[in-house]
């Protein structure tokens, strides 16, 4: 059994509905705990800052960024809250087109950006003291981004992995692994939900770390017979949901 992949490909905040589909088919809708910034506006959310779904592509948004209705054919046409951005598609209005606004100095991921390795991990920069979750993805060049959510728009933070340690075992605490950098302190503790989850980060990260990039960065290629082998169905928590 290949290992399951699918988590690597969800950078998909961008549309899943296709222009063409759109308000023709009901959309996949995005989880409101996928999102912790407006999909359009990048503006965070409260608690008086609520999210809407858009109704013609499942994108979470502001109130103001889902203003305007739309008469939508896979709902008889009735009017549906929708985005700003579909909005214009749907209306075919002349004008600008909405573009996603990120804050100044972050990566704004695309959702064909490749990624080797996805995943909810806890974070702490304590020793363990605190913890956060945190969406993680490392990228072909070397990188891993933060992400408060899943389906955020814009990393919160990177790090360039080349030059970092990978400490394993931390303190004893199970799935604990560390990041650290002679010149950049304090280290990232990071923690895994699972042993086959933990490995597999390792894996990625030791090569990563020495500038090597791993299998799973290789994906369409045909497997070697050490990547397609010994870690697959165990890894029960790498199972999409
Ligand atoms: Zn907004
Ligand atoms: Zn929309």
């Amino acid at each position: 059994m290949k290992l399951k992949l699918e988590s690597t490909t969800e950078l998909t905040y961008n549309m899943e509905v296709s222009e063409n589909d759109l308000g023709n088919v009901a959309p996949h809708w995005i989880k409101d705990d996928e999102v912790s910034v407006c999909q359009l506006c990048s503006k965070s959310f409260t608690a008086l800052k609520r999210r809407h779904h858009c109704r013609a592509c499942g994108r979470v948004v502001c109130r103001k960024c889902s203003s305007k209705k739309s008469n939508l054919a896979y709902d008889n046409n009735k009017p549906n809250r929708v985005c700003d951005k579909c909005f214009v598609i749907l209306k075919n209005v002349d004008g600008k087109v909405v573009d996603q606004k990120v804050p100044k100095g972050v990566k704004l991921m695309n959702a064909n950006d490749p990624s080797i390795l996805s995943r909810y991990l806890q974070k702490s920069m304590d020793r363990g003291k605190t913890w956060n979750k945190r969406w993680f993805v490392i990228t072909k060049e070397f990188a891993m981004y933060e992400f408060k959510a899943h389906h955020d728009i814009y990393a919160i933070a990177t790090l360039p992995l080349p030059g970092y340690q990978v400490i394993f075992p931390v303190d004893n605490i199970e799935n604990v692994f560390c990041l650290s950098h002679q010149q950049k302190l304090p280290p990232t503790y990071l923690q895994s939900e699972c042993t086959a989850s933990r490995d597999r980060w390792l894996n990625v990260l030791k090569k990563m770390v020495n500038l090597e990039l791993s299998e799973e960065s290789n994906r369409n290629s045909t497997h070697s017979s050490e990547s397609s082998g010994s870690q697959n169905a165990e890894d029960g928590c790498y199972k999409t949901s």
